[in-house]
């Protein structure tokens, strides 16, 4: 059921965060005129990207930076004219380690990547010295024979035995609920297997990257090539196949047909609105599972943090320690802006989160004031969790998938991490769907 090619199929993409947007804006780029529709349940696209101003603070209430992995990205940045506003981010060095009880201490040197954005941190570990000689050395260093070399051996291989040791352990469980040194790398965090790739290849480190005025410009843009066909404020209730294709059903009952279906949603809201269709595959959706989590973000005045803001952040060691994960801090126009990333925070109210995590920064970065601003994001089960016999899984569910022609999916949930990757996936899924219509 479901799909019947045609030289000028419908396409529904349930979703307009980066990976609808971006879906979109690929199938405009590869069938010019086609007729699309996009359905969002906020009032805005954008979904976890935006860029938030509180008095003169200017916050990033989902990602932060990326690092620029693969062409795509940069060819659609380009196309959108945001060339120019890429700009790299931040250029401070060094990492705190905070092993739950004494003072930080700091590991100099490091790469962002490590703390300054956990959730690329697995894709970029820094050269140490040795590391450094090790790599200018990459091709006396053996490959790992097992092409799912697990994240611990190969720290241990490239970097630093010491920075092998530590960092691997908080980041990994904290950040990705996933062992890091369980075998198996490339199926606990698939792209960093890219990272590995292209590190290898460049001989070079990776650095990540922003854009000037902040990254909500890179949603903004896309959405405006899409904005006609933009339906914001539609919750997708549950998603039916029929003779005349794909149906869409609304919380309002309002219903929308189409020959391909996109649903570009987390795992959990996937598998949600597929449950009437089939249901084994919506409960093989279901079965991976995702975290929640939040950030708090404090803005202070300079002189009231009394801790050389040398690095670029702090990262938890000690997982007892939870909430507080790690913190990352960079210069506002007003102050300081620390982001402090927490865990386990479901039932915790906003005044509880800012407290808890005021009562773990006064000691540890010597704050003697108040904050001058406070906010709360939460991400309620946002988080992907990664684990070994993740991409056996994600085949298992593309096996699943194309017992429904003309449906499809991307994001995140399926073995993609970070902005530029959705893009990449996104373009890729926006082919597949070119190649069925021709064939
Ligand atoms: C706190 C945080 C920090 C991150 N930091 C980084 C970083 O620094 N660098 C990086 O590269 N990546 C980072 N990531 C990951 C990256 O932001 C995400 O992978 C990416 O933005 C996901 O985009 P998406 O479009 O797939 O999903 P989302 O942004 O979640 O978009 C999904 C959209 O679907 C809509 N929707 C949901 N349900 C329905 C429904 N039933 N009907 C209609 N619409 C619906 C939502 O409103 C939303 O707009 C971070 C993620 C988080 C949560």
């Amino acid at each position: 059921m479901g799909f019947m090619p045609t030289q000028s199929p419908s396409v529904t993409i349930v979703g307009a965060g980066i990976s609808g947007l971006a879906c979109a804006y690929w199938l405009g780029q590869l069938m010019p005129g086609i007729s699309l529709r996009l359905l969002e349940r906020a009032d805005r696209g954008g979904g976890i990207i935006r860029t938030y101003k509180l008095s003169e603070f200017c916050l990033e209430t989902g990602p932060d930076c990326f690092m620029c992995l693969g062409p795509d990205f940069i060819e659609m940045c380009r196309s959108l004219g945001l060339e120019s506003h890429l700009m790299p981010a931040r250029s401070q060095r060094g990492v705190y380690l905070w092993d739950g009880h004494n003072p930080l201490e700091i590991i100099p040197g490091l790469q962002m990547g490590l703390t300054g954005q956990p959730w690329m941190a697995l894709l970029c570990p820094d050269l140490s010295p040795l590391g450094k000689l090790r790599a200018a050395l990459q091709g006396l260093i053996p490959e790992a024979a097992d092409p799912d070399e697990g994240l611990g051996p190969y720290v241990r291989r490239r970097l630093q035995a010491d920075f092998a040791k530590e960092l691997p352990t908080p980041l990994s469980p904290g950040l990705f609920s996933a062992d890091p040194h369980e075998p198996g790398l490339a199926d606990s965090f698939p792209h960093f297997a890219v990272y590995r790739q292209e590190v290898d290849t460049r001989h070079e480190e990776l650095t990540f990257h922003s854009f000037r005025g902040g990254m909500q410009i890179l949603v903004d843009h896309l959405a405006e090539t899409v904005q006609t066909n933009m339906h914001t404020g539609v919750s997708v209730r549950q998603i039916l196949s029929g003779e005349k294709g794909w149906e869409v059903v609304s919380e309002d009952s309002r219903r929308w047909h189409s020959d391909v279906l996109v649903v570009a949603l987390p795992r959990a809201a996937t598998a949600g609105l597929l449950g009437s269709l089939d249901g084994p595959l919506a409960s093989k959706l279901s079965e991976s599972g995702s975290v929640s989590g939040a950030c708090v973000y404090l803005g202070f005045e300079p002189t009231h943090i009394h801790l050389p803001l040398d690095g670029y952040g702090f990262v938890s060691q000690d997982l007892a320690a939870r909430p507080v994960v790690a913190c990352t801090w960079g210069p506002s126009q007003q102050g300081v802006l620390l982001r402090t990333y927490l865990r386990d925070i479901d039932s915790l109210s906003s005044e509880t989160l800012i407290e808890q995590t005021l009562d773990c920064l006064r000691p540890l970065l010597a704050i003697d004031e108040a904050p001058l601003i406070s906010h709360v994001e939460r991400y309620h089960q946002a988080f992907p969790k990664y684990h070994v016999g993740d991409i056996a899984q994600v085949a298992e569910l593309e096996e699943m998938r194309q017992r429904h022609p003309g449906l499809y999916w991307t994001g995140p949930a399926f073995g993609v991490a970070g902005i530029p990757a959705c893009v990449q996936h996104a373009r890729r899924i926006a082919e597949d769907i070119l190649q069925s219509i021709r064939s």
